[in-house]
This record gives structure tokens, C-alpha cells and sequence, in this order.
């Protein structure tokens, strides 16, 4: 191994933090063996915060519906091939009711950006599913919303916000995005929530188009000063509706990479091995959690609207991606050495 690279290594091993243009060094050179490195540094870092568990969260796709034409995604508003769906209320509390039986006390709420689902319409659900199961967190991830907005939906009882900022370099940004949508309006919901109180999540794709290793870095560098309660990194997947159908896909290797940089910046994060990282590998669930992640979230939502929530092509939902079949994603953590814990998960300071 090149002595910069594994002098990089340690020091963020240590100080939890590199220079952009470190960041991009360590993306460039990197080889089997910094990865290996990287990776046994950062099962090393969580093992001391997590020991061997692993946390689930059952994610709930409460609708497709979405007024955003974001270039990448499969349910983006101009896609007139995705079969429009929404969930009712008693549908997502009938999910609830199911993955409280399976032992899940996280559940995550997420769609599109629709108005469909007003704040009054929110606050009531979250405020049902908190008086039915108050030991259990409620996650968010429904997009940008008004400070105020946020704030209603946390004084309902909702505990955590996921909201990938997508790419933290502005011109990137308004590569992948409509013009109405911009980053600093991405970092403007992120810092309300924190703001409000939430436990905030961002988070990008790894490899998405016009994706460069200075684009990494600094979004590495925005997660070592934002210091995020969860971040949500998977591969990029091109969706065959889009206008990205014909750009290549995110690799496994660099998204593991990625985890375990993630890891060293800020140990205690809440790192899931994300579906689209299980949809580009069979044992890709499996890889992240070796690489550095600690959280995984399998699918609630019926069974009857699974395909319908088809942000790229071949998303998972079967399988160890489906809460019905948490045995089956039991097992595959034992192999690897982990114990799935049924608990809240919250991140451990
Ligand atoms: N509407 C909410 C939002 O924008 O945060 C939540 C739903 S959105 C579809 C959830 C995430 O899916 C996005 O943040 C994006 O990173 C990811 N995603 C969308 N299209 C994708 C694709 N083609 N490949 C991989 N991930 C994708």
C-alpha cells in the first residue's frame, strides 16, 4: 500500500477528518488493500459503539405520488409510466400493526413529495401510530417541507428525518435536478430539522451522473461538519423512465468504500446497508455491513404496491428485503456475525 494512503487512513482514523483534497486522494489511489484497511478500521470504530447488533427499521412507501422531476428517479412527476399509487391511513397503520408484530420498533414513513398527504392529514397519522405504539420511533422521508411544516410534524411525535442532500456541490446539483429544486434549499430543510429537533439524516448516491471523486469529497466533507444522525448512501440505479436510463450504475466497491470513510468521519452514525446496495449485489446487504454499516430496513408496505415504488430499475423488495421474511435477514446477519436487536435504535453518543 502506497505510505500517503495509509497515512490518510490513520489520521481519520484518529482526528476524524481530512482536507478535500485528501478525501479525493484516498477516492483515487484506492486499491483492495486501503479498502480492506478502511474496512477493518471502521468495523473496529462501530464495534466499540454497537458491539456486534445491527438495527432494523421497517420502511413504509406511503405513496408515489411526487410534484418533483428529479432527473434520476423512477417516480419522478414526467415518468407517465409509474403506476400512481397512495396509501390511507389505515393502511399505513395496518403496516405498523404487522412490523410491530415482527418486532420492529422503528418505522419509517416515506414517498414522494405530494400534497395529497397535508400536515393535518401527517400529524394525525404520527400522532396515532405514537398513542398506539409509544415505545416505537417514527422516521420521516418525505422531502422539502416548511420550517413550519417540520416543525408540526415533530411536535406530532415524529422522532427522525431522513433527507439526502444528494450532492453537496451546487453545480452537481443542478445536474441531476430540475431548476427548481437547489441545494441550498436542501441545506435549508436539513438545518431546520436539526434545528427543531429531529434526529436528521442526509445522504447521496454513490456514483450518480457526472459524479467525480471532488464531488465526493466534498460531500465527505459536509458529513464531517454537518455530523448527521443517519446517512443514507447507496449506489446509483438507473431507472429506465428517466432521462438517466442509459447512464451506468454505481459500483458496490466504492459504495463500501464510501461506508467505511463514513464510519471513521463520525463513528456513531446510523449507516444503513441500503436496498439499492442489496438490488446491485445478492450479498450486497451483507458487504455494506462488513464495510461499516449498522442499520438495515427492510420493506413494509403491502405487497400489492411494492412495485409500484420503483425508483430504479430491479429494486429489491423480496427476500431479505421484505419485513415478512425478518427471519431470513436474521439469519443472513448471524452468518456474518451480527445480531439483529429489536429496539428503537437511536444513535449512541
Ligand atoms: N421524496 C423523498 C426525498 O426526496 O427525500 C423521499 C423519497 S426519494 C425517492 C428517496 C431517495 O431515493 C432519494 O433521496 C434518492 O437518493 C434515492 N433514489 C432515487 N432514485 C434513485 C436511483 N435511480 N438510484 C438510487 N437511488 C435513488
Amino acid at each position: 500500500m502506497n505510505d500517503r494512503a495509509y497515512g490518510l487512513i490513520s489520521k481519520l482514523e484518529r482526528t476524524h477528518s481530512l482536507s478535500l483534497e485528501e478525501y479525493e486522494y484516498l477516492i483515487t489511489s484506492r486499491t483492495e488493500d486501503t479498502a480492506r484497511l478502511l474496512a477493518e478500521k471502521a468495523v473496529s470504530a462501530r464495534k466499540s459503539i454497537y458491539g456486534n447488533t445491527v438495527y432494523i427499521r421497517g420502511l413504509i412507501e406511503i405513496g408515489n405520488v411526487c410534484k418533483n422531476d428529479c432527473f434520476y428517479c423512477g417516480i419522478r412527476r414526467s415518468n407517465k409510466n409509474c403506476q400512481r399509487y397512495r396509501l390511507t391511513a389505515d393502511e399505513i397503520l395496518q403496516c405498523c400493526c404487522n412490523g410491530y408484530q415482527l418486532g420492529f420498533r422503528t418505522f419509517v414513513l416515506q414517498g414522494g413529495e405530494d400534497d395529497y398527504f397535508s400536515d393535518e392529514l401527517l400529524c394525525n397519522l404520527i400522532s396515532k401510530i405514537k398513542s398506539l405504539y409509544p415505545q416505537c420511533a417514527i422516521t420521516l422521508s418525505l422531502g422539502e417541507k416548511s420550517r413550519e411544516s417540520y416543525k408540526r410534524l415533530f411536535d406530532a411525535g415524529a422522532d427522525r428525518y431522513l433527507l439526502r442532500h444528494e450532492t453537496a456541490d451546487s453545480e452537481h446539483y443542478s445536474m441531476l435536478h430540475p431548476s427548481s429544486l437547489t441545494l441550498e434549499s436542501r441545506m435549508r430543510c436539513l438545518y431546520d430539522l436539526r434545528d427543531i429537533g429531529y434526529q436528521v439524516g442526509c445522504g447521496f448516491m454513490v456514483g450518480s451522473p457526472y459524479q467525480s471523486a471532488a464531488h465526493i469529497a466534498k460531500d465527505l466533507k459536509f458529513i464531517e461538519e454537518f455530523k448527521p444522525d443517519m446517512c443514507g448512501v447507496g449506489p446509483f440505479i438507473p431507472h429506465h423512465d428517466t432521462p438517466f436510463a442509459s447512464k451506468a450504475a454505481g459500483t458496490l466497491e466504492l459504495t463500501c468504500f464510501l461506508l467505511s470513510i463514513i464510519r471513521l468521519i463520525h463513528p456513531p452514525v446510523l449507516l444503513p446497508s441500503t436496498t439499492a446496495l442489496g438490488t446491485i449485489d445478492p450479498i450486497g446487504r451483507e458487504k455494506g455491513i462488513l464495510a461499516g454499516a449498522n442499520v438495515v430496513m427492510p420493506n413494509l408496505s403491502p405487497g400489492a404496491v411494492r412495485k409500484k415504488y420503483m425508483l430504479y430499475d430491479n429494486k429489491a423488495s423480496d427476500g431479505a428485503e421484505s419485513a415478512q421474511c425478518k427471519d431470513t435477514l436474521v439469519r443472513r446477519m448471524a452468518s456474518i456475525g451480527y445480531e439483529v436487536v429489536c429496539t428503537r435504535g437511536d444513535i449512541i453518543r
